[in-house]
């Protein structure tokens, strides 16, 4: 019969160095996830594990570190496992109560940065913020920015308050629980952003890999992923000045749709951008009067 214990990555007496434990657990998961599970575990950077592969794990690392291989091996996802996710160059928490943050949404916090530039004031509706990324990102790199950060996930909002007091942004963000702008009756914004759930109810993916074990709320967007993006492309015109900017993520075939459904709102020149894999992901619309050539919007190519 199997003992416990040889589950574990094996151990001379009561020593485990680093290296026997990333050799010896070779065959539980990638090299890469290896190494960032044990850089967490012993609360060390990576290239401090590769410089001192005789460090040895004390007992509880050792425990730690068997549990979160086996639950990687299982298929959680490795930001869930250590509580974290880089994003935009920082460092953000993440729990499973938000979607794990991914470089196209960066796209999303570029267009943006783009249209504010330093120096230009003005308020922002961060609507689905989730763990924050978005909103805390854009706080940080525009002090002039200010933004209502909104989620209809009280848990979802608790990450991305923890994320901007982490970040030294808390001051300013509003948080708000509320659906889209159900909160925020009558407030008019400068630009309205969103990475809404946006997946087809009965899409494969969500059966595979991270996004099996990502809060459903945040990525099924009605049977054909498009309910929440029309939901705000026609609740934004009502929360935007003449002008005013609206700035959605949506799935890798939907940009057409999403850009025909600006149009009928009244957005003008509507404008999708090309995610690093050359997927269209971001579509950016200026509400009825085109504001690129305006001071205070940056020309968009
Ligand atoms: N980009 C995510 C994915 O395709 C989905 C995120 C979302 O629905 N907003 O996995």
């Amino acid at each position: 019969m199997k003992s416990e214990q040889d589950n574990q990555p094996q151990q001379q007496g009561n020593t485990l160095t680093v290296e026997a434990a990333l050799s010896q657990a070779h065959d539980r998961c990638e090299r890469v996830d290896q190494r960032m599970l044990l850089a967490f575990v012993m609360a060390r950077p990576i290239a401090w594990l590769l410089a001192h592969p005789e460090a040895v794990l004390n007992e509880q690392e050792n425990q730690l570190y068997s549990d979160l291989l086996g639950r990687r091996q299982n298929g959680e996802p490795i930001a869930y496992l250590i509580g974290e996710k880089e994003f935009h160059g920082l460092s953000f928490e993440v729990t499973s109560d938000v979607l794990i943050p991914r470089p196209e949404t960066e796209l999303l916090v570029d267009r943006l940065l783009e249209a504010f530039p330093d120096g230009v004031p003005a308020r922002v509706a961060d609507l689905g913020t989730g763990s924050g990324v978005i909103a805390v990102t854009l706080a940080s790199r525009r002090p002039l920015l200010s933004i209502v950060a909104v989620d209809r996930d009280e848990a979802a909002l608790a990450v991305a308050k923890r994320n901007a007091e982490r970040m030294g942004v808390i001051n300013r963000i509003e948080f708000r629980v509320g659906q889209w702008f159900s909160n925020l009756k009558g407030e008019q914004f400068d630009a309205v952003v969103s990475n809404p759930p946006y997946i087809a109810a009965l899409d494969k993916h969500l059966s595979e890999g991270d996004l099996r074990f990502e809060p459903k709320g945040a990525l099924v967007g009605g049977p054909d992923g498009l309910l929440d993006l029309a939901a705000i492309i026609d609740l934004t015109p009502s929360h935007l000045p003449l002008g005013g900017l609206l700035v959605l993520e949506h799935g890798y075939d939907q940009a057409g749709v999403v850009r025909r459904l600006m149009e009928m709102a009244g957005f003008v020149n509507i404008q999708s951008s090309m995610d690093i894999a050359g997927i269209e992901r971001v579509t950016a619309g200026h509400y009825r009067v085109d504001r690129t050539e305006s001071p205070g919007y940056a020309r968009q190519t």
